[in-house]
């Protein structure tokens, strides 16, 4: 399986590292011809309005609007939840496929990140402890406000905040599983991937 990781700006070496200790191939993307082969790929974190400069800089927008379009499977986490939202609430570059509003820096700044163990019921088909809850960290994180009626809620804050969500291929967290060693939702996306 070779999964991409788009490689413009972020954390996106950490969910390099997890990729191929799950036994995929890891490819750091940051042209457009490098999507062409790939089975799946990840947005990291980071900050997303640095995306939609560089995406449009490297002449990646609409490829990844191509890629993401093909079916297979594309997770954004954090600020790649917000490239991937139709609504981010505000005028700026983003990919636009995912029929979610999102709130950008919605808990705060950068200093009122925090951690928070979730329930996420998805990820009992990747095995592995699936009834333990996740320890999922925000980082100057986004929430999604609503979701349209294609988009199933895969997790919430205690509050009925919805933090995590997939749309067919697309699969977004406001978190950021790539910085905890638990593995099961990088797991649960490579399963996406082998099903794709
Ligand atoms: N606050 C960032 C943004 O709006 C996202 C932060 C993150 O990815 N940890 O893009």
């Amino acid at each position: 399986m070779k999964v991409g990781v788009l490689a413009l700006q972020g954390d996106f070496i950490e969910h390099v590292h997890i990729l191929q200790t799950l036994g995929a191939q890891a490819v750091e993307v940051r042209k457009p011809e490098q999507l062409g082969d790939l089975d799946g790929l990840i947005i990291p974190g980071g900050e997303s309005t640095t995306f939609g400069k560089l995406a449009a800089e490297f002449g990646l927008i609409e490829p990844l609007r191509a890629f993401c379009a093909s079916g297979k499977p594309v997770w954004g986490t954090c600020a790649g939840m917000i490239f991937l939202a139709k609504d981010v609430g505000r005028n700026q570059p983003v990919l636009g496929l995912m029929d979610v509003k999102v709130k950008r820096n919605a808990f705060g700044r950068q200093v009122d990140s925090f951690e928070q163990d979730l329930d996420i019921p998805a990820l009992t088909t990747a095995g592995n402890g699936a009834s333990r809850p996740f320890h999922a960290i925000f980082i100057r994180a986004p929430l999604l406000e609503s979701v349209g009626k294609g988009v199933e809620v895969l997790a919430k804050l205690d509050d009925g905040t919805i933090v995590a969500a997939r749309q067919g291929n697309l699969l977004a967290t406001s978190f950021h599983p790539e910085l905890t060693p638990d593995m099961r939702f990088h797991k649960y996306f490579l399963e996406c991937v082998g099903k794709g």
